[in-house]
């Protein structure tokens, strides 16, 4: 089924040049970008981002490294996109991301993972509102 998943490249993949060549995976993958945003993230929006890790003693840490420098945000459209998504980039830590995977190509430590993908149909629905201010997104232009 055609869906939209919502995509951030994180600040360490921004840095390091890698933005052509994540997107390059997705369009190979089938899953087309529909739109895109390169911004700077603040405190508020990163923490309501991760509002449900706010307990976890990575969390400080995670704020910091969301913000250090802008994120490149994506909706990307195709089949399945969520689940095709979240297996496209692999599991939350690089060291066991398998290579073939983004993190477990371009990543090294859990502290920087290079990307995130929404996990389910609603929460990328959730995310798109609080990075885009616009629900709408998640359907059609
Ligand atoms: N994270 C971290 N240390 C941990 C677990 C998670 O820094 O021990 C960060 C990491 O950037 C991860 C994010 O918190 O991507 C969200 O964690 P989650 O468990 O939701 O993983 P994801 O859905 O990103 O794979
Ligand atoms: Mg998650």
């Amino acid at each position: 089924m055609n869906e939209r998943a919502f995509i951030i490249i994180k600040p360490d993949g921004v840095r390091r040049g890698l933005i052509g060549e994540i997107v390059n995976r997705f369009e190979k993958k089938g899953l087309r970008p529909v739109y895109a945003e390169l911004k700077e993230l603040s405190g508020e929006t990163a923490r309501s981002h991760y509002g449900h890790l706010k307990e976890q003693v990575f969390f400080d840490e995670l704020i910091a490294y969301m913000t250090s420098g802008p994120v490149f945000a994506m909706i990307v459209e195709g089949r399945s996109a969520v689940a095709n998504a979240r297996s496209l980039i692999g599991p939350t830590n690089p060291v066991k991301a398998p290579p073939g995977t983004i993190r477990g190509d371009y990543g090294s430590d859990i502290d920087e993972n290079v990307i995130h993908s929404s996990d389910s149909l609603d929460h990328a629905s959730r995310e798109i509102q609080l990075f885009f201010g616009r629900t709408g997104l998640l359907h059609k232009l």
